[in-house]
């Protein structure tokens, strides 16, 4: 299952990782399954949604208690956003509000990552201090992320390698963020406080296979206590990616396990583009400071009859198009090593992320976009440039036009130094855009309104008796206990499924056969479709199940009635199986049907009943399949065929 969904990804990029030194350190986060969050009674996952609470606040400017002032948090600070927070008063108190202390830490949350950090042979710590962590892009209404140290040290065993684990922390989920428009960010606060786990590798991880099956071995183990959440958004994987000569990048919020190696594929292929390209100007003897001391030169009469629809609207609303020479960066700028590895990504994305300036162009694109020859060749007049310079140019309000050409200028300066370390986001698609500059060390400080909490050795040392069964013990267990192959087994354990699956079989009965490989199988089958599977709550398939011991569903009928409440989510199956006219048919009417078509066949019935039964099989699944067991029928089908010889 790892290789293949690592095969998946691989894009025939032959490197040799070990080679280029490649190292990675991952950082899991997982939400905890707690009943309510880490530092108030507000519950993790309310059962009904309360009163509408909306409120606005602006970015301070913040300042750690050591006096310094971080990178990234001047980086938010310049952006001036106005946020706007939603939740409603079941999900959100004045905790979440920063109206109000956070209460003691969530004595179950301490429970659950201890237990982990026992089953990752990590050290807990005598005393758990609450740390603030600055956070100022508003996904906190602090200013701020408390996290504490639960455990030191530690390791997992990955294909015979030992994979050192540096810390465990508890941490507070952010707020999530709904909306980025112009100036104004809007975040939901219903996440915010949920308790989550972080577990940080050593970065020992020397390829993007490892760099998997680390992160999946970590997963596993998290899953072992029972108390974790399941699902999109409740998993976070931090990606610490370097190769010699390269820079630590750091990439944030990899949702998806299957991502991570071409997520390390694209970087390294980012980073090593870099190189290229530093190498590149250092040999076209390309300076800092003849970068530094370009003009930006106002070239708005260039094109103030151009065709470009982008160019033409901007000006016809008062905007400049402002131009900067880039000396000798000619051909450097628009050259593609993979998916989204420009230099001209990096310019853009960096603009993007301080100024929200959008569209830039440079002249490795160009003639293009509605830009003509002419128009460029007045560009190279205009900003004096030959054709072994780049020109960028950017249309825009005059200020905000000049402020996106110095970052273009700021970035353009640092390829000359190869790679530059900085914070990135991972896309769904496994593509990362700049987020930040890294942060600095100032960044945390300690918690004043909370004490330190103690941890008894006794407490640990009881733990430890009590610790939950690892999932290779699990899967031991459901193979014996339900007569499962080791196979399907195991993909309830990846699926999630075996809590739902053991409820089934508790609450309800059927054959452990059936209710496994719908679980699995199909929902698979649904997912490789395309069908959201995630809209299919464990409720939809309790009242599957339920529905299909009443006789009210046939199990044939699974993959269609699954279908279409991924599709219809807040439906529930009887809506579905009237929808998708799959409702049962009486007996009687089957009954009815089978005596009519022994009539009609009468002839091959009494000559070759084997013949007969698989003719009005054939006949009645046309018109019943999905509605009633297939095994079911046949057996009525056989006893009355059988029946009229005698
Ligand atoms: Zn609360």
């Amino acid at each position: 299952m790892v290789k293949e969904a690592y095969h998946k990804v691989m894009n025939c990029m032959e490197i040799d990782y070990k080679k280029i030194g490649l190292k990675v350190g991952l950082e899991i986060h997982r939400q905890l399954d707690t009943k309510h969050k880490l530092f108030c009674n507000c519950p993790t996952e309310p059962k009904e949604e309360g009163r509408e609470i909306i409120f606005t606040r602006w970015l301070r400017e913040a300042q750690s208690e050591l006096g310094e002032v971080d990178p990234a948090a001047i980086f938010e600070a310049k952006k001036k956003k106005k946020i706007v927070y939603h939740g409603d008063d079941k999900s959100i108190c004045l905790v979440e509000m920063d109206e109000e202390p956070p209460h003691d830490l969530n004595k179950e949350a301490i429970e659950i990552a201890l237990s982990a950090s026992l089953l990752m042979n990590s050290n807990p710590v005598d005393e758990i201090h609450v740390m603030r962590k600055i956070v100022i892009d508003g996904s906190n209404t602090t200013g701020f992320q408390r996290t504490c140290i639960i455990a030191l040290g530690g390791w997992v065993e990955v294909a015979g390698k030992k994979i050192p684990i540096q810390t465990i922390c508890l941490e507070e989920d952010a707020a999530k963020i709904l909306e980025q428009r112009k100036g104004e960010v809007h975040y939901d606060l219903r996440r915010l406080g949920i308790p989550m786990i972080e577990v940080s590798t050593a970065p020992v991880i020397e390829s993007p296979m490892e760099a998997y099956e680390v992160a999946y071995a970590i997963g596993r183990l998290l899953r072992a206590t029972g108390k974790v959440k399941r699902g999109i958004g409740t998993v976070r994987q931090d990606l610490n990616i370097s190769i010699r000569d390269g820079a630590l990048i750091e990439i944030k919020g990899v949702q998806e396990l299957d991502l991570i190696p071409k997520v390390i594929e694209l970087e390294v292929a980012r980073q090593l583009h870099l190189l290229k390209i530093k190498d590149e100007l250092l040999k076209r003897n390309v300076t800092a400071e003849e970068i530094h001391s370009q003009p930006i030169v106002d070239v708005t009469e260039i094109f103030v009859n151009t065709s470009s629809k982008i160019l033409k609207k901007k000006i016809s609303e008062g905007c400049k198009v402002l131009a900067l020479k880039l000396p000798r960066f000619s051909g450097l700028i628009g050259l593609e090593a993979a998916p989204g590895v420009r230099l001209g990504a990096e310019f853009s994305g960096r603009v993007r992320a301080w100024t929200d300036v959008e569209g830039i162009f440079h002249t490795d694109e160009l003639p293009g976009h509605g830009i003509t020859v002419e128009e460029v060749s007045s560009l190279y007049q205009k900003v004096n440039a030959s054709n072994l310079d780049a020109i960028v140019i950017v249309a825009e309000e005059e200020y905000r036009a000049r402020e996106a050409l110095e970052y273009v200028r700021e970035r353009a300066i640092e390829a000359l130094h190869g790679v530059p370390s900085e914070t990135r986001a991972a896309k769904p698609d496994g593509t990362t855009v700049y987020m930040r500059p890294r942060p600095g060390a100032a960044r945390m400080y300690p918690e004043t309104d909370l004490p330190p909490y103690p941890v008894r050795k006794e407490y640990i040392e009881w733990l430890r008796k009590n610790l939950p069964p690892t999932l290779e013990e699990v899967a031991r267990r459901l193979v014996e206990k339900y007569n499962l192959s080791k196979q399907i087994v195991d993909e309830l354990i990846d699926m999630e499924k075996v809590e739902l699956f053991e409820k089934i079989i508790n609450e309800i009965g059927l054959q452990p056969t059936i209710i496994a490989s719908i679980l699995t199988e199909h929902v698979k089958s649904l997912k490789r479709e395309g069908v959201k599977i995630e809209e299919l709550k464990d409720e939809h398939f309790i009242e599957f199940f339920r529905l299909l011991s009443k006789g009210v569903v046939a199990k044939e009928a699974a993959y269609d009635v699954l279908r279409w409440l991924s599709e219809n989510p807040t439906k529930n199956i009887l809506e579905a199986i009237e929808a998708l006219g799959l409702r049962p048919v009486q007996m009687g009417e089957i009954e009815e049907k089978i005596v009519q078509l022994i009539e009609l066949n009468r002839e091959v019935v009494l000559k070759n009943p084997g013949k007969a039964v698989s003719i009005i099989m054939g006949e009645l699944m046309k018109e019943y399949r999905g509605k009633i067991d297939g095994a079911k029928l046949y057996q009525m089908v056989s006893s009355k065929v059988y029946g009229q010889r005698t």
